[in-house]
């Protein structure tokens, strides 16, 4: 049987794409095991190489204030990213990578089984909701996800800083996303 601690041991040690060459520490995920939510970056940056836990940098200073908004943090929500080790320079991980890796966040979601899933962006929202999401047109829509879940795509942090315009987006999707919590009785 699949557990959390043998797809993690098996991760840390995964050698499947050449990102293993340069990475410092596998960035396997964060959070609860049972959460009903689940968000998804792309993939770690240099503070979470350097850390092994996703979104410690800047972008996730803000991404915990943007939880706090909606009266969430670390240890209600599971957070993980589409690949698990570093692109060098932090480019997007390329399809052969995320193909590589994408089993693992795949046995995740199911081991986890989360009501809803949020991506942060549009590397995972292309990745998780379709090919040619847009996301400034399709944030904060919910779409049904693998029969039994509800995903939806938000701004990524990353993207706040670079533009904080956009948080009044942002603000409307995580309003949005408390909404569907409470529907579901979370
Ligand atoms: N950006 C991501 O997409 N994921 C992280 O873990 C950190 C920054
Ligand atoms: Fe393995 Fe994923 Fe890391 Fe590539 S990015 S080495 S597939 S864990």
């Amino acid at each position: 049987m699949d557990t959390f601690s043998n797809l993690k041991e098996e991760c840390l040690s995964c050698k499947k794409c050449p990102l293993w060459e340069t990475r410092t520490n596998v960035v396997f995920g964060v959070g609860n095991e049972n959460a009903e939510v689940m968000f998804i970056g792309e993939g770690p940056g240099k503070n979470e190489d350097l850390q092994g836990e996703p979104f410690v940098g800047a972008a996730g200073k803000l991404l915990d204030t943007m939880l706090s908004l909606i009266d969430l943090d670390r240890m209600k929500i599971y957070i993980a990213n589409i690949v698990k080790c570093r692109p060098p320079q932090n480019r997007d991980p390329l399809p052969a990578e995320q193909d590589l890796c994408i089993s693992y966040l795949e046995r995740q979601i199911e081991l986890i089984d989360p009501k809803i899933i949020v991506c942060l962006g549009r590397i995972a929202a292309m990745r998780l909701i379709r090919a040619d999401f847009k996301i400034t047109r399709e944030h904060g829509i919910f779409f049904p996800f693998e029969g039994s879940r509800e995903i939806c795509a938000t701004l990524h942090p990353a993207a706040l800083l670079r533009d904080p315009n956009r948080k009044v987006d942002s603000f409307m999707d995580l309003k949005n996303l408390d909404k569907k919590i409470k529907e579901y009785g979370i």
